[in-house]
């Protein structure tokens, strides 16, 4: 993934995105920590891009994908690591997440979830809390960035906005690949929006209504924690599209619904 905005990096590790985000003095933040052992290329890819450290680690959430070589790069850069008060049960050790649903939604990915790791996780006292005020840029680690909370997918789940450009980092609230079926989508994939990945979501109807809010801010450009980034000027209503059909395209109860529906015409 080349440069997506201005400041805005993305590397594609696997299936999941980690993004840098920079600032205007010099500065830089890393959004998201990746699967278990990437360090090594978050690292590599920092430094060929950067020659300090970031400021911080930010999670748009606690699942795996995400967080997983945040702990070891917060011990060697020295930097704090931020994820929404609401995930640090998930981030300090004290509760797993629900046990992931692998009928939803179909494919090897949702096949395969009952193996991966759901933690807890333990990011020890690394761990900070992202200072929410809705709306206004209150964050000194991303300062020209909203943070949005965005529950559903997970409780805590967050998603930054630079009103500037409209550039949107959407975590998990929404993908731009098929998410059940990351594996198999990986070669050739037309861009188009999905809901969140559907075996990790825990509250559907939360999940609605943050990807109603996100598509409210009509942005430019979306960088996703799966998929490619998206810009272009369909993408504001195709996201508006994704919100108003949410049920018919991201709840999987639905999905099966109308599918037996379709079937038995
Ligand atoms: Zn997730
Ligand atoms: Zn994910």
């Amino acid at each position: 993934m080349e440069a997506i905005a201005p400041g805005l990096q993305g590397l594609r590790i696997a299936f999941v995105n980690v993004f840098s985000v920079s600032h205007q003095d010099g500065s830089w933040t890393l959004i998201d920590a990746g699967l278990p052992f990437s360090e090594k290329l978050i690292r590599n890819w920092a430094e060929k891009n950067f020659r300090t450290a970031p400021k911080a680690i930010v999670l748009t959430h606690g699942h795996f994908d995400h967080v997983s070589a945040a702990r070891s790069l917060a011990e060697e850069w020295d930097v704090p690591i931020y994820a929404h008060s609401l995930e640090f049960p998930y981030l300090t050790g004290k509760q797993e997440y629900p046990a992931p649903n692998p009928g939803a939604g179909g494919g090897l990915m949702s096949a395969l979830s009952p193996i991966y790791p759901r933690g807890p996780v333990d990011l020890g006292n690394r761990l900070r809390a992202i200072p929410l005020r809705d709306g206004s840029p209150a964050f000194a680690e991303l300062p020209e960035w909203q943070v949005l909370h965005t529950p559903g997918h997970t409780p805590g789940h967050v998603s930054f906005f630079r009103p500037q450009d409209r550039a949107l980092l959407v975590g998990d609230a929404f993908c731009t690949t098929k998410p059940e079926s990351f594996f198999e989508a990986a070669l050739a994939q037309p861009p188009e929006l999905h809901g969140p990945p559907a075996y990790f979501t825990w509250d559907w109807s939360l999940a609605g209504k943050s990807v109603e809010q996100l598509a409210k801010l009509d942005p430019n450009v979306v960088a996703p924690g799966h998929g490619k980034p998206l810009s272009g000027a369909d993408l504001p209503d195709a996201l508006k599209k994704l919100a108003a059909h949410f049920g018919e395209i991201a709840v999987p109860d639905n999905k099966k619904r109308a599918r037996a529906v379709s079937e038995s015409r």
